[in-house]
């Protein structure tokens, strides 16, 4: 059973996990979807203000074509090399104007977004005679080739448009071309939270559906536990029901063979012995049953009968009484009050601090300390043992109905796993409560709390 559990267990978490991970390659899925729809749609809209591109720089288009030629003239003298041109192309001094214009169409045009941009350019070649390619550049696009623009760097910066722009030229009778190609890269601030809050309701349903499954997971779980649990218990009280029966009635059973030899009927003394021996075994059953029957209840269903009675005097009875049944066993009360009046049922309170004491005899020990103590509005009942203790992880479940610490088919100690159970219902009933503090190996210390 235990093994089908944790195999189940196991299959589970194996499904949660699997299904967690579809879960998050769907959500990432949609997040890239998303990320390229943004991206379009900004490209779209950008395409649109920027179609008509010569109404941003009519002037300064017609400042850089001169430059642009110039540049290529001087290279065609000589003058220049491919780097000091390539820096004097990217150095224009229409550069701020540019990026001001452009800035300023983007804010008038798209107020939703803030929009930063850089055209970069990637080649500058020149054609002579059609035939003669002279590159003075042509490199991948990169930040450093920026011709305006208020970007810094390329990261996290999408391609939006490539432009290829050609310039015919006469240098000397001779008709040349100039190939140039520049590209306009954007980047929108705050991107990544303008497709969280598009994917908003995504999100939180899938967060939604995945806390779900798991809190009906840990649901399933913990009453597959508590139901092998009780399955556990109830075996166990089975077992051990069935061994305190065993006893007595084959004592039972034994005897009544005996009395039906005649010649013990004639003695009276053997006859007698028998008799009380049936009658010990019969007080026994009786004892169980009545143990069985009273712990059926439940602390709500217990009619407690209460009176005004004075604790220690209660105590000390229930100690002397204690004492003559074992006399072997040291007990000491400490007091450190006197003459408390508590609203107490003096029947079950007895079998509950009876069940405490003879559980201390039972589980080891053979000297027991009482204390009563006040503080505030609670008058405290210690009982403290020097026997063997309990481990503590079984701490928590010693009250529990039909618990021992000794399961299985063990035997050691008699028990039912009432006797805590009682004492807990019957306190629980006073509004009070009770708790324990054990090592194993050194002893147990019991407290009852009840409202003074
Ligand atoms: P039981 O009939 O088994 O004694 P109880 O409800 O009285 O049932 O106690 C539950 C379990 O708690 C016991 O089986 C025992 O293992 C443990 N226990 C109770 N009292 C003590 C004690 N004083 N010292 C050590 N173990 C104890």
């Amino acid at each position: 059973m235990k093994q089908r559990i944790n195999l189940l267990i196991a299959f589970s978490v194996v499904a949660l996990v699997v299904l967690s991970a579809v879960q998050c390659y769907l959500v990432k899925t949609t997040y890239d979807y998303k990320v390229a729809q943004f991206h379009t749609q900004i490209k779209n809209e950008i395409a649109q203000i920027t179609n008509n591109y010569s109404d941003i720089d009519s002037v300064l288009v017609s400042k850089k074509e001169a430059l642009y030629k110039n540049l290529s003239e001087t290279y065609f003298l000589g003058r220049k090399n491919r780097l000091e041109i390539k820096n004097e192309v990217l150095r224009n001094e229409y550069q701020s104007a540019l990026t001001q214009e452009i800035q300023r169409k983007f804010e008038r045009d798209l107020p939703n977004f803030k929009i930063d941009f850089a055209i970069i350019l990637n080649k500058f070649i020149l054609y002579q005679n059609t035939k003669k390619a002279d590159t003075i550049f042509s490199e991948k696009p990169f930040i450093q080739n920026k011709l305006y623009g208020n970007l810094a760097s390329l990261n996290h910066a999408f391609l939006v448009r490539s432009y290829v722009g050609t310039t015919n030229g006469n240098f000397k009778n001779q008709e040349y071309k100039l190939l140039t190609e520049d590209s306009m890269y954007v980047s929108v601030i705050d991107w990544e939270m303008i497709i969280l809050r598009r994917m908003t309701f995504i999100l939180v349903l899938s967060l939604l559906s995945i806390l779900t499954l798991i809190t009906l997971f840990i649901i399933a779980l913990k009453a597959l536990i508590k139901q092998k649990k009780v399955s556990d218990v109830k075996t166990d009280f089975i077992n051990n029901i069935t061994h305190e029966l065993k006893t007595p009635l084959a004592t039972l059973g034994i005897s009544t063979k005996i009395l039906e030899q005649k010649n013990i009927r004639e003695n009276d003394e053997n006859f007698n012995s028998i008799v009380s021996t049936i009658s010990r075994q019969n007080n026994r059953l009786q004892n169980l049953i009545d143990q069985v029957m009273a712990n059926s209840l439940a602390e709500n269903e217990i009619e407690l009968q209460k009176e005004k009675i004075e604790t220690e005097d209660f105590l000390q009875t229930i100690v002397n009484d204690f004492k003559i049944t074992y006399p072997e066993i040291k007990i000491i009360t400490h007091f450190e009050t006197q003459k408390t009046n508590l609203i107490l049922d003096k029947f079950h309170l007895t079998t509950a601090i009876l069940n405490v004491l003879e559980n201390a005899v039972k589980y080891g020990s053979n000297t027991i300390v009482i204390r009563t103590k006040q503080f505030e509005e609670q008058f405290s009942i210690s009982i403290e043992d020097n026997g063997i203790g309990i481990a503590k992880n079984k701490q928590p479940l010693l009250f529990e109905k039909f618990y021992r610490v000794e399961q299985g088919n063990l035997h050691n100690t008699k028990g039912l796993g009432l006797g805590l159970y009682y004492v807990d219902q019957i306190i629980k009933a006073h509004q009070g409560s009770v708790n324990v503090i054990s090592d194993l190996g050194k002893g147990t210390l019991f407290t009852i709390l009840l409202k003074a």
